[in-house]
Order: C-alpha cells, then sequence, then structure tokens
C-alpha cells in the first residue's frame, strides 16, 4: 500500500529517524510496519545504530542548552506555531494514524485534537513558570525559588495513542525548556514522525526533538543508563515500566510512569441507566477496547442488571466493524495477531469458568485482518482472567453486586489504579465512593475524564507521576532553593 497517496501533504510520511533536524535513512536496517486493517506493508522505516543513539544524545545536549536560554514567550510562540501547523495538517494525521494503528478516522481526528490541545495548553503554560519568596529566618538573608528546566528528557511512547502520547510528553518538557529524545512504539512510528516533522516546519531547533526508532530493550538500556539524560517519560505496560524504574536507578533519573489499568465501573440502582450505557460504551469500545482508562470490569447492581444489559446489546448491536478508513465504520482491528490471541484466550478462559456469552466472543470470520466481534460477557465470580488482567480489547465483562460496601471491595481488588467510574444520583453515596477509590482518576457520571489540563496519572502498579495540567509541566523543572546572604 502507497501510504502517501492518501496525504496531501506528502512531506508527513517520514521513515528515517530524526537527528539534529535532519532526517536519516541510508545504510540502516530497517523493520516493517503494517496496516492492522488488511496486515498489508505500509512502510520499512530505518532503525537507529549505536552511533545514532549516541549522537541523538550530543545533539540534545547542546540543542537544550541554547533552548533554555531563550524567554518563555519565544519557546512559547514556537510550540504555538507547531499547534497550529497540526490543526491545519489534521486530515493528513489523522489519515497516517488510521492506516498504522487501525482506529477509524474519525477517532484519528479526536486523538489529533486530543493531542494538539496539549500543545497549545503548554504553549500557554510556558510563559507561566513563576517561581517565588519565602521570609527568610535570618533579616540580613532573601530566599527564593526558582523553577528551572531538568534537561534532557526521553519518552518512550506505546502503540495505542501513538500522537497524543508523545504530544502530552514533548510539549511540556519543550515549554519548560528541556530537550526531548523519544522513541515511538515500533507499531506506529509513523505517526510520531509526522508529528515531529511538523514540530521541525514551526521552529523548534535542530537536536531539541530528536526520534528515534529501532530495538526497545537496547534503546531503553541506553536512554536509563545515560546520566546526561535527567527525565524519562514512559506509557506503556506495567511490565517495562517496572524493568525501566529499575534500570534508571544508578542515574537517579526523575521517572514519570504511565502504566496499565484494570478500570471499575459502578453502577448503583440510583443511576441514570441510560447516561450510563453511555458512559460504559465510551470508556469501553473507544479504540476498540485499547486505552489504559477503559473500563474493564463493569460492577452493576443485581437490581438493575436485566435492564442494563438489555440497552448495551441494543448499543454494540450498532457498531460496525471495519477498516478505519471505510464511512460508518464505528470500530476498527486490534493491533496485531497477539493481541487477537490474548482476547481470544479471556473469553475462553471466562467461559471455562462459568460465564455466560451475551454477543461476540470470537474472532470476526467475515473480515480478514485482526477484527475481534465487539463482545459482551456476564461473569458469574471473580476468580477469571477477565476481573484481574488488562483486558485492551472489545470484551465488556460485567459483574454482580448487592451492597455498596461490596462494590468497593470489588472495585479496589487489584493491584492497578488509574480510571475508575460510578454512576448514582445519590450525592452522599457519590462522595463516600469516590473517597474511597483507590484510583488516580475518578469519572462520575460521566465515562471519558481525559483532558489537557487535568493531572493524569495512576497510582499503585498504575505508575508514578502526572501528565497534563499544571502538574505536567513541573515534571520537567526542577525546584531550586537560593539562600541569599546580604
Ligand atoms: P509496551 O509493550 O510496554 O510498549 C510501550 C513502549 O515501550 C513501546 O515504545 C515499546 O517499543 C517500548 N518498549 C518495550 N520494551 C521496552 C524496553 N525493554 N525498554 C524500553 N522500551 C521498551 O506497551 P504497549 O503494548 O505499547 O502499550 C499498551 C500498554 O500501555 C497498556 O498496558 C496500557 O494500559 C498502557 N498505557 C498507559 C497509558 C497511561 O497513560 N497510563 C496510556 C496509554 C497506554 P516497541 O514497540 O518497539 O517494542
Amino acid at each position: 500500500m502507497n501510504l502517501s497517496q492518501h496525504l496531501k501533504n506528502k512531506q508527513l510520511f517520514k521513515t528515517g529517524i530524526l537527528i539534529n533536524g535532519k532526517w536519516i535513512k541510508q545504510d540502516r536496517t530497517t523493520f516493517e510496519v503494517t496496516n492492522p486493517s488488511n496486515k498489508q506493508q505500509i512502510a520499512q522505516v530505518s532503525q537507529a545504530t549505536d552511533q545514532d543513539l549516541i549522537d541523538a544524545l550530543d545533539t540534545s545536549i547542546v540543542a537544550q542548552l541554547e533552548w533554555r536560554q531563550k524567554s518563555a514567550k519565544q519557546r512559547s510562540i514556537i510550540l504555538r506555531n507547531w499547534y497550529q501547523l497540526i490543526i491545519d495538517n489534521q486530515d493528513d494525521l489523522a489519515t497516517i494514524l488510521t492506516i498504522e494503528q487501525g482506529k477509524p478516522l474519525s477517532e484519528a481526528r479526536n486523538e489529533i485534537l486530543y493531542g494538539a490541545s496539549y500543545i497549545e495548553w503548554y504553549s500557554e503554560e510556558a510563559k507561566r513558570i513563576n517561581g517565588y519568596t519565602i521570609a527568610a529566618n535570618n533579616p540580613n538573608q532573601r530566599v527564593q525559588i526558582n523553577f528551572e528546566p531538568i534537561g534532557v528528557c526521553a519518552a518512550i511512547t506505546p502503540w495505542n495513542f501513538p500522537n497524543a502520547m508523545l504530544a502530552r510528553k514533548v510539549a511540556p518538557a519543550l515549554a519548560a525548556g528541556c530537550s526531548m529524545i523519544a522513541k515511538p512504539s515500533s507499531l506506529t512510528p509513523l505517526s510520531a514522525n509526522a508529528l515531529a516533522n511538523l514540530a521541525l516546519e514551526a521552529g523548534v531547533p535542530a537536536g531539541l526533538f530528536n526520534i528515534i526508532h529501532g530495538h526497545s530493550g537496547k534503546i531503553g538500556e541506553f536512554l536509563c543508563t545515560q546520566t546526561s539524560i535527567r527525565k524519562l517519560s514512559f506509557t506503556g505496560s506495567t511490565e517495562v515500566g517496572i524493568w525501566l524504574y529499575q534500570n534508571c536507578a544508578n542515574s537517579m533519573k526523575k521517572l514519570s510512569l504511565e502504566l496499565g489499568g484494570n478500570a471499575p465501573l459502578i453502577i448503583f440502582p440510583s443511576a441514570d441507566l441510560d447516561n450510563a450505557t453511555i458512559g460504559i460504551m465510551q470508556s469501553k469500545f473507544r479504540n476498540n477496547g485499547q486505552t489504559c482508562v477503559c473500563s474493564n470490569r463493569i460492577l452493576v447492581h443485581s437490581s438493575i442488571k436485566h435492564e442494563l444489559i438489555t440497552k448495551l446489546l441494543n448499543q454494540i448491536s450498532m457498531l460496525k466493524l471495519g477498516s478505519g478508513l471505510e464511512p460508518n465504520v464505528t470500530t476498527g482491528p486490534l493491533i496485531n495477531n497477539n493481541a487477537l490471541i490474548h482476547i481470544q484466550s479471556l473469553v475462553n478462559d471466562a467461559i471455562k469458568n462459568g460465564a455466560s456469552l451475551h454477543t461476540g466472543g470470537r474472532i470476526s470470520s467475515e473480515l480478514q485482518g485482526l477484527f475481534f466481534e465487539p463482545t459482551l460477557i456476564e461473569c458469574p465470580n471473580n476468580n477469571i482472567r477477565l476481573f484481574h488482567e488488562e483486558i485492551f480489547g472489545p470484551i465488556l465483562a460485567i459483574y454482580t453486586f448487592e451492597t455498596e460496601e461490596e462494590a468497593i471491595k470489588l472495585a479496589n481488588q487489584t493491584p492497578y489504579g488509574l480510571a475508575s467510574y460510578l454512576f448514582s444520583q445519590d450525592i452522599g453515596q457519590i462522595n463516600r465512593i469516590m473517597e474511597q477509590l483507590q484510583y488516580g482518576i475518578v469519572g462520575v457520571n460521566t465515562g471519558l475524564v481525559s483532558a489537557e489540563n487535568v493531572p493524569f496519572g495512576g497510582i499503585k502498579m498504575s505508575g508514578l507521576g502526572k501528565e497534563g495540567g499544571k502538574s505536567g509541566i513541573k515534571e520537567y523543572l526542577i525546584e531550586k532553593y537560593i539562600c541569599l546572604s546580604l
């Protein structure tokens, strides 16, 4: 498939690595990128050599020293230019995203706008990195607190939101005065390259934002162990997050880890069931169930279970599987064959352990590609893998409870702590439950919680640190205390 034929701006189709403002392709080994809708090859992308990694770091160090000298306003203007170019090129960026990742074009466009919103927001926040003074204990002293850029940073990003997860790391880093070396997922490198190309066009200086592709373990080790990289921001699985945490110990880097989730979504009898149904559909089937904040476990009060299932089955029947480029398609493929096998094995395990399948439960027999039928499954207990593992696919798993205490206990029965949701009209109950949920994010009567202006992040095995909002930029700053004796 020739991807560039689908693009108005052919410059956005880049298959190299980006070092010091130059796209490098020649004499590099390559890896294949495929379209999950039809398994066809769409690109061969260059892998970084050992020397490329060193060059990326060296140029990042030099570029950062110059960038931090720029005024906040100068940095802000460049970020704003970048935002505008993304808006101008949103159709092409969405097309690249759909072709390499699979999500429907409308969802891809939403992701592009969502990613751009971080760049816009941090272009504004760049101007609001304010220090403060403290009344000193000694009358002959003055105490000043400054916020300074942490230095050279690195980002490792996943395939499920290949544009937005990168944007929400690079934007605050650049706004703070840092440089960034990014390693995108090998499954979706083209969205990252397109975004970086627009950054160059917007005036981001050469070397400030480098992109390296290739063997993840080798690049990961390099990024962890280099002492001149002062911050690593990772979004991906908990397993890889733990590995990175361990490997960053010797260089004592600051870390942000946005890891996996196992979100409960609790529905109480007082809930508006139509609204809850919308919330479940949004939180479960967006990106075909492949988001870290997907509702993984629907916990419903037994008195409203039948009504809820009827409403959900009606909504699921309206989903249309297919290639994301086709109009009216609501649900794309899974990312690869391993994901398909994983989803099927979760369904099989649940059925073996007494769950009843209401719809779906199998790989699509009508479509070529990596399509799994949207599934609704009713689970009699929590002794199944579905309850404990992050699903990352289109399985809606329903469990029942009788009391508030039981709902809270079930909701917190996981080592993860990213997103959670509850639906109720009882304000006392809402307050009691939201305070007891052991999660970094709680959505009340809504299934959509992500935005550029809020602190997004998990607790427990879902990670460390926050992305977005005022907290997001602090991850890229050091707080310097100055004691001035007069
Ligand atoms: P993954 O397998 O952990 O991969 C994520 C990134 O890490 C990819 O770029 C991957 O590169 C790289 N990687 C893999 N092994 C590495 C290593 N040893 N050292 C350095 N980098 C390494 O996760 P994924 O399957 O792409 O993403 C899905 C996971 O991300 C889910 O668990 C989901 O919940 C989580 N997620 C979390 C958030 C959040 O904000 N909390 C948001 C989105 C996704 P290669 O592709 O080249 O192997």
